[in-house]
């Protein structure tokens, strides 16, 4: 083991990303001053992957950003952490997001346009590595889009995966189709499901997902959750708040979300911001505090209704830059960063 500064992408990671591209993490547009996403591939169609490349380039990386500090394209990285890396060639993380066209059409909604992506199968590279014991029993291998629920390939790739009995499966869904599979997967307790409300109500959902689906998504989530068993460390269901400043930003619109999301069996509940509202606002101290009131705000809340509360790393960061921005004595209370 070494100890230096690297991410889990570089050291663990593999991600199908959605305009062809392999990479080792999915920081698209990211505000990085590098850009972030280090690629392995950059026109990938579905193609059986020569592993020993793939672990050589990845190992020329580790090498690199031991002699150079990190990769130009991490600069500024929130991930980048200094630890001692074990160095192993077996990946215990990889992120299928191939797939980017959806049935909704969220305003903060970073993909590209489908147009741009072309689709191929995952289910034969999925095959081979599993084959190949490439990636680690106990690694997670999470599903995100597009909506993977209507990717061609994915109850066939999410078969293949139960049946080699891997543990930690997440899948990102809008939940506006009822997925069989997921289903199964939550069952059995394989299966974490990460769903984006957005929204207390029918009327603020319709404006940020782009399409009428509050009930239907709602009625899913009832289904999903009743075969569900939380259990401390285990796979979790997790109902997901993405603050649209002008659009969702209300107290009574998080209240709510927290209420309908504790009649379920769902215990965790996550709040983040729209990643383009950081890029365009890095000055906007009051746009900032508000956007960590409401965080106290959701924090309080979910606490009252008996919900497991976190933050995700954007708002994190929103904290440490405004506190740097503001004197002293306007500091805001660090009541969720590490
Ligand atoms: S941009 Fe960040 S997350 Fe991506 S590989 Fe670099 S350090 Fe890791």
């Amino acid at each position: 083991m070494a100890k230096y500064k690297s991410c889990h992408g570089i050291e663990h990671g593999l991600v199908f990303n959605g305009v062809n591209l392999l990479t080792y993490c999915s920081l698209t547009r990211s505000q990085e001053e590098g850009g972030g996403e280090p690629q392995f591939v950059n026109s990938y169609y579905g193609e059986i992957i020569d592993w020993d490349a793939f672990f050589k380039d990845r190992q020329e990386k580790r090498e690199y950003i031991k002699t150079h500090g990190m990769l130009p394209q991490c600069k500024n990285c929130i991930y980048l952490e200094e630890k001692e890396w074990s160095g192993e060639d077996k990946l215990e993380y990889i992120l299928i997001t191939n797939y980017i066209a959806c049935n909704s059409k969220c305003t903060y909604c970073p993909m590209p346009d489908p147009k741009n992506s072309k689709l191929y199968n995952i289910v034969p590279v999925l095959k081979d590595m599993i084959k190949k014991e490439i990636i680690k029993k106990d690694g997670r291998i999470e599903f995100a889009g597009g909506e993977p629920t209507i990717y061609k390939w994915f109850n066939e790739a999410l078969k293949i995966i139960n049946k080699n009995k891997f543990q930690h499966i997440v899948v990102n869904t809008n939940a506006i189709i009822f997925s069989k599979e997921i289903y199964n997967g939550i069952k059995n307790g394989v299966l974490e499901m990460v769903v984006s409300l957005d929204a207390g109500t029918k009327e603020t959902h319709e404006k940020v997902k782009g399409v009428k689906s509050f009930d239907k998504v709602w009625k899913n989530l009832d289904k999903y959750s009743s075969v569900y068993k939380y259990k401390e460390g285990g796979n979790l269901l997790k109902t997901k708040f993405i603050i649209v400043p002008d659009l969702n930003d209300k107290e009574e619109e998080i209240d709510l979300w927290l209420q309908r999301t504790a009649k379920t069996k769902i215990k965790n509940v996550s709040l983040n911001i729209d990643f383009q509202w950081i890029f365009t606002n890095t000055e906007n101290i009051e746009g900032m505090k508000k956007i960590l009131d409401l965080s106290d705000y959701f924090i309080l809340k979910a606490k009252e209704y008996d919900l497991i509360p976190d933050i995700y790393p954007n708002i994190k960061d929103i904290h440490h830059r405004y506190n740097k921005m503001v004197p002293d004595e306007k500091k805001h209370e660090n009541k969720y960063c590490t």
